[in-house]
């Protein structure tokens, strides 16, 4: 198998919400052909696999993972500057990026600063903060298909709008990412603000427990008629709820914190319990940010995962919530 392989790996450890069972197979490519290689491998031998950044934004299943793990990370991490232009390897961390563009004098992604994940995981879920995605800065996405072949697209064929990509729909792999931003812009100035979105994160989102960011999808529509998520849901007194280990944050109620021993289920039976009741009172059905990946290998939104109904039976899930799905990620009931 093309790539790197590790036998046996305790998913929690790599998690951001510390949660998750045992993967048979982890791989990690070391190169963009490698990848390719290996997606041609995968294809050709029919075998399941998942792919994976920096898990900053899955919940894993407590039942660990089956299907083969594809980890695109720190052995495919690289950036290159040239001119306004930034080229990333798809295993680049955001962070990191906002840090080149900063020196380099670029402005326009200033809000991923503060954004633990792969510039691929991000691209994936068109994500950003400040009102903002990473699409909007994006040129040309490389693309590896499920048969392994690379292609690309532009910013137009990528199909982003509010977290939301192509990607989530073609099971292609994001391979690399250029980035076109705005020049001649002063570091000092582009350092300040960065520190400045920083320290505002700092203060508003819990950071001492593992979390996997903002759990709800804001949409405009409900946040016109009701606010941001994290207000209603703490009017509903669900601020401080516990499952388990899994807590709503005490700080900032769009958050749900892993305060120790949390499972994949007391976080799925929060987002159940917090949906039902927002759908009750709203009549919109909010859509979930994470990603839950089953033991065999399918990643889909947290919300429609529904909760495990006994730990050891992994396909009894008990569905929660009905209804149209809203433009930009909700759903009236
Ligand atoms: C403390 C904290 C704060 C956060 N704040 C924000 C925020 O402000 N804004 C925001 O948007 N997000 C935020 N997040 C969520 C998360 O960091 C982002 O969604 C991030 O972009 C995910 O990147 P990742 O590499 O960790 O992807 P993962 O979590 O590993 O994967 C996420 C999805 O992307 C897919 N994927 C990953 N890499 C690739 C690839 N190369 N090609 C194709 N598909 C791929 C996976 O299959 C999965 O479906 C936060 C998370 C944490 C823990």
């Amino acid at each position: 198998m093309p790539g790197a392989v590790e036998e046996r790996v305790d998913l929690a450890r790599h998690s951001h919400w510390r949660i998750g069972g045992t993967a048979d197979i982890v791989v990690r490519p070391r190169s963009v052909d490698e990848l390719s290689r290996l997606y041609g491998w995968l294809a050709a031998q029919d075998l399941a696999h998942v792919v994976i950044g920096g898990s900053t934004n899955l919940l894993f299943s407590d039942e660990g993972l089956r299907a083969i793990c594809v980890e695109i990370g720190s052995g495919l991490a690289g950036l290159r500057v040239e001119g306004n232009l930034i080229f990333c390897e798809p295993g680049a961390w955001a962070p990191h990026i906002a840090r080149g563009a900063m020196q380099a004098g670029l402005t326009g992604i200033e809000h991923i600063c503060g954004i633990p994940g792969t510039i691929g995981g991000l691209v994936y879920m068109n994500g950003g903060s400040q009102r903002h995605g990473i699409g909007e800065a994006v040129v040309r996405v490389v693309t590896i298909d499920p048969q392994g072949r690379i292609g690309s697209r532009t910013a137009e064929e990528c199909g982003f709008r509010y977290r939301h990509s192509i990607f989530q729909e073609t099971g292609e792999i994001v391979a690399g990412v250029e980035l076109n931003l705005t020049p001649g812009s002063d570091p000092g100035t582009i350092r300040r603000e960065m520190l400045k979105i920083m320290g505002d994160r700092r203060r508003k989102f819990p950071h001492r427990q593992p979390s996997c960011g903002s759990v709800f999808v804001s949409n405009p529509a409900f946040y016109a008629e009701y606010g941001p998520p994290g207000a209603v849901i703490e009017r509903m007194g669900f601020k401080g709820l516990r499952e388990g280990g899994a807590q709503v944050s005490p700080r900032h109620a769009n958050f749900i914190v892993n305060t120790g021993g949390a499972t994949a289920r007391d976080v799925l039976a929060l987002i159940q319990r917090i949906r039902q009741r927002v759908a009750e009172e709203t009549g919109y059905v909010m859509e979930v940010e994470a990603r839950f990946v089953s033991s065999s290998g399918r990643v889909i939104s947290a919300g429609e995962a529904g909760v495990p109904v006994a730990s050891n039976n992994a396909a009894g899930y008990d569905h929660g919530g009905s209804g149209r799905v809203m433009p930009g990620g909700f759903r009236k009931a």
